[in-house]
């Protein structure tokens, strides 16, 4: 305890004038701080630009932290030790993260997926991006876009403590939801249909000893998942061995792109989750019977709005693993389409399957210093539904940061491809 006097003086203020605007200046902004965003500013920042990275809510990480997505898909070839398709900052955090414990490698005969500690992986962003030396903006919510041309000048943001203005030579669009493009006025596209979120949580009290088996779990929620009002009739409860907590993943809810709807289905989301629980209580009482909700993540959302770029990724060069003369990054995750309530579309692929993403499907086609990164590329709804996976949005966002530090202060759609592609070797496949 401090031997100090207390404090009782205060200052009277009163807004008498409008708030001054910030004005931040930087070689590229990336808005959106989930794992795209944060990969396409550490890998930016590591290239010696000056880097500013803004996001609407209050801390980084976007839905891999405050989603609770909590597995990793994406990164590794088919198989059961299938080799590592993405590295960069995915290196960082399985070193990382793994010397922490914080890390369980889901070995299946299909493919790794990595579970992680959200909590952990929080903290890894923040400390990494404060060490490369990239400059901070949360809380911030992009306003406007001003245009020059074929290029942003300045976006404005609206944070709870006053209004900023950022201006930089390039940008990144890792909003997900193309909110940059969206607002620089650039043509964009929307799934005719709904895709569906979900609502993820993480329970605690399980017994892993009386685990039901996957395959169990699957053909007790097609039976039963209805009588529990559950309007998604498959899904997962993973265990993160040792730990006694569970991630659950069993429900749909719409994500729709208009404010008052878009948060009434965030709560109902919540009570989808908490159905999920219920049912899992009385069908295993053995592993489940304590259960209680640890944590729920902020709505999860897959698909909503997206660029239009240079080059539409279709589900056919997926499935026949077209690799694109400008590729940037690869992956093998199943097409996992969410756009049917009651459950989703699953498309495995062979061992030896790859496919691409080009970097044509980054670059919207009526801007020249813009690169979008992750969940908001430019794809058909079902190609996307398997390169919006984590680790191709990692590979993604490294594409970005490296397109933009090449084109410097001139288009990214005359960068040099090769020089690009040399640059991103161990993500293409160059360096195998
Ligand atoms: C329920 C669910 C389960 C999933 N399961 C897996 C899985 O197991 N493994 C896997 O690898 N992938 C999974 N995915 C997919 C994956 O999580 C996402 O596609 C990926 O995290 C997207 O990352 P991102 O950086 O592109 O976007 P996001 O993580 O969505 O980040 C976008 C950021 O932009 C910010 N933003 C948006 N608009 C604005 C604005 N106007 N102003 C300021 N900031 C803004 C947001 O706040 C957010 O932080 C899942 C997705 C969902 C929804």
């Amino acid at each position: 305890m401090l031997n100090v006097p207390i404090s009782t003086a205060t200052n009277r203020v009163r807004r008498d004038r409008a708030a001054p605007t910030q004005i931040v200046e930087a070689d590229i902004c990336v808005v959106g701080a989930g794992i795209s965003g944060i990969s396409a500013a550490i890998e930016a920042a590591r290239l010696g630009r000056k880097v500013i990275l803004v996001d609407g809510l209050p801390a980084l990480g976007g839905q891999a932290v405050h989603s609770i997505i909590g597995t990793f898909c994406g990164l590794f070839a088919n198989g059961t030790h299938g080799k590592q398709f993405t590295f960069g900052i995915a290196d960082d955090i399985l070193r990382d993260l793994g010397a922490q414990d914080a890390l369980h490698y889901r070995r299946g005969p299909m493919t790794t997926v990595v579970m992680y500690d959200e909590v952990a992986l929080g903290r890894w962003i923040e400390k990494t991006v404060l060490e490369a030396g990239v400059t901070v903006l949360v809380g911030a919510i992009l306003r406007s876009v001003e245009m020059d041309g074929r290029k942003i000048k300045s976006i404005e943001l609206a944070n709870r403590y006053g209004d900023v203005v950022v201006k930089a030579t390039g940008f990144v669009d890792a909003t997900g939801d193309a909110a940059l493009a969206w607002q620089a006025g650039l043509e964009c596209q929307e799934p005719e249909g709904p895709n569906y979120g979900s609502q993820m949580m993480v329970i605690e009290g399980i017994d892993e000893s009386r685990y039901p088996t996957r395959d169990e779990m699957s053909a007790r929620l097609a039976e039963k998942a209805e009588s529990y009002g559950l309007v998604r009739h498959d899904g997962f409860a993973f265990a993160f061995p040792g730990r006694g907590i569970a991630l659950v993943n069993m429900n749909h809810v719409e994500t729709p792109l208009e404010p008052l709807a878009a948060s009434a289905r965030g709560i109902e989301g919540k009570i989808q989750a908490d159905r999920s629980l219920t049912l899992l209580k009385a069908e295993y009482p053995e592993a489940f019977g304590n259960a209680r909700v640890r944590a729920y993540g902020f709505p999860g959302i897959r698909q909503t709005r997206w660029i239009v770029g240079t080059q539409h990724l279709t589900v056919d060069e997926i499935r026949a693993g077209t690799e694109f003369p400008d590729a940037i990054a690869r992956t093998a995750w199943p097409i996992e389409q969410h756009h049917n309530a009651a459950g989703y579309v699953w498309e495995p692929f062979a061992e030896d399957h790859v496919h691409y993403v080009p970097f044509g499907s980054l670059t919207p086609a009526d801007a020249d210093n813009v690169v979008a990164a992750g969940r908001c590329i430019d794809a058909d709804g079902a190609a996307l539904s398997s390169v919006r996976v984590m680790g191709p949005c990692i590979a993604m966002g490294a594409a970005a940061a490296h397109a933009l530090d090449l084109a410097g202060s001139g288009s990214v759609h005359q960068i040099d491809i090769a020089a690009l592609r040399r640059r991103l070797a161990a993500n293409v496949g160059l360096a195998d």
